[in-house]
């Protein structure tokens, strides 16, 4: 498997390399993980485009470019799920808080040993240890893999959803809250009402090519599912008015697409902090953990290096944010809007703490979002319906 490199100008050598196969051949052949060695087929943009390196707008346009509608429409719709589900995720914040809230209850001993031996690939099932192993060393899984082994995770081996969804999320390099959160949830039946999604052996040898030939004891059926509460809904708010004064810009990695086209006004400092890692006790994958922080020293670089402001700072928790504003005299802090997921409630704590330091915080919204957004708050073939005009003009995204 390849190195992931984390800057935005090796996610725009990977996109350009990939081009001339995100047409009908991606359509043909995406759904087939050929392993780690063979991933010819699809782009491995996720880690680039998790973090927005590179923008969701600018990959769209990209395939249009090089294919056109009718060609590109697979890989375009692949790139707008991530959009929708972070639209989705946005509007049902109820969704992550409940989910954490599962996450911090106390695990029985046994379970906790079931979990460890699922995550330390001691299961017994090849496919799904192969896998296990692949995403600890790799931080990557094909989609169908993640499918799979959510799936055998959920109905086979009867573990939490949870729990694995948050062992993806920390070990995965291009761990999204959105995506995996959803996508976790879809699996075990709880996006989708009555709509499951069930491992079976000849699906996996076919799409595996062969590699797991065989595997037996799979669960047959999903079994009883839980009622399902439909979520409810929250407004979002979008920020874009300038700032004037004394600005210093605060680079999370959810949003590291050239921060400098929302930012609406000039920057006197530039402070990076890392929202993945916040949780001591649940800590990053190695791959993972290197990835998000290259990231954000590229990205910290490309804006120190626009605004002339030197070197960047790297801040650990939201008091080093503070002092570092109040110690360059800041009038205010601006960051590109944090999503939902983790860390998110160290950007809440960080805005009231700002403000009782009498500097001011805005969260710049980026456009895309900021007009995608309103179409994702029910399923996603209704979200699809607006791709056409969604894309229609691109230009109108900064930077695409
Ligand atoms: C259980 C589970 C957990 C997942 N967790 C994550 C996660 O934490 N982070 C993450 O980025 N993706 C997640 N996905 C979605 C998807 O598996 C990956 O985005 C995709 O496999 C990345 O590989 P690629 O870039 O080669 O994809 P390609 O097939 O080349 O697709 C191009 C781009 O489209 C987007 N995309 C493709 N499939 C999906 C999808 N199903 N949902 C959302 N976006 C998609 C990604 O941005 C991807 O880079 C998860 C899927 C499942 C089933």
């Amino acid at each position: 498997m390849e190195h992931f490199s984390p800057s935005r100008a090796a996610g725009l050598e990977r996109l350009e390399a990939f081009l001339p196969r995100a047409g009908r051949r991606y359509q043909r052949d995406r759904n087939f993980d050929f392993g780690p060695d063979r991933r010819g087929n699809v782009s491995c943009l996720s880690p680039w485009l998790s973090h927005r390196l590179l923008s969701d707008w600018e990959v769209v346009q990209a395939a249009l470019d090089a294919h056109g509608h009718t060609a590109a429409e697979k890989f375009v719709d692949e790139v707008m799920w991530r959009t929708y589900w972070r639209g989705w995720l946005e509007q049902h914040r109820q969704v992550w808080d409940d989910y954490q809230a599962a996450l911090s209850a106390p695990v029985p001993a046994a379970l906790e040993k079931a979990v460890a031996r699922a995550t330390a690939g001691q299961t017994g099932i090849e496919c799904f240890d192969a896998w296990a192993d692949e995403l600890t060393r790799y931080g990557y899984l094909h989609n169908h893999a993640r499918m799979w082994f959510a799936s055998i995770w959920v109905f086979t081996l009867r573990l939490p959803w949870e729990q694995g969804a948050d062992w993806f999320l920390r070990h995965l390099v291009d761990g999204d809250a959105a995506s995996n959160t959803l996508s976790w949830r879809w699996v075990a039946g709880l996006q989708t009402v009555g709509k499951t999604y069930l491992a079976r052996e000849d699906n996996i040898r076919r799409f595996s090519e062969g590699r797991f030939s065989e595997t037996p004891g799979l669960a047959q059926s999903a079994g009883q599912l839980p009622d399902v509460e439909r979520p409810a809904l929250n407004a979002v708010e979008h920020q874009r008015d300038v700032i004037d004064g004394r600005a210093v810009f605060l680079l999370t990695e959810t949003d590291l697409f050239r921060p400098e086209l929302d930012v609406g006004c000039e920057i006197a400092a530039v402070g990076s902090l890392s929202l993945r890692r916040f949780k001591s006790d649940r800590p990053l994958g190695d791959v993972a953990d290197s990835f998000s922080d290259g990231a954000l020293a590229d990205a910290a670089a490309r804006l120190s290096d626009r605004f002339g402001v030197g070197d960047s700072s790297s801040l650990a928790d939201v008091s080093e944010v503070v002092a570092f504003a109040s110690d360059q005299g800041a009038s205010s802090v601006v960051m590109s809007r944090c999503p939902v997921g983790p860390g998110r409630t160290q950007i809440d704590e960080l805005a009231e703490r700002l403000a009782n330091a009498g500097i001011r915080f805005k969260e710049v919204s980026r456009r895309w979002d900021e007009m995608c957004w309103p179409f994702c708050r029910k399923g996603f073939f209704q979200f699809r319906r607006q791709i056409p005009e969604i894309v229609a003009d691109l230009s109108q995204f900064p930077g695409a």
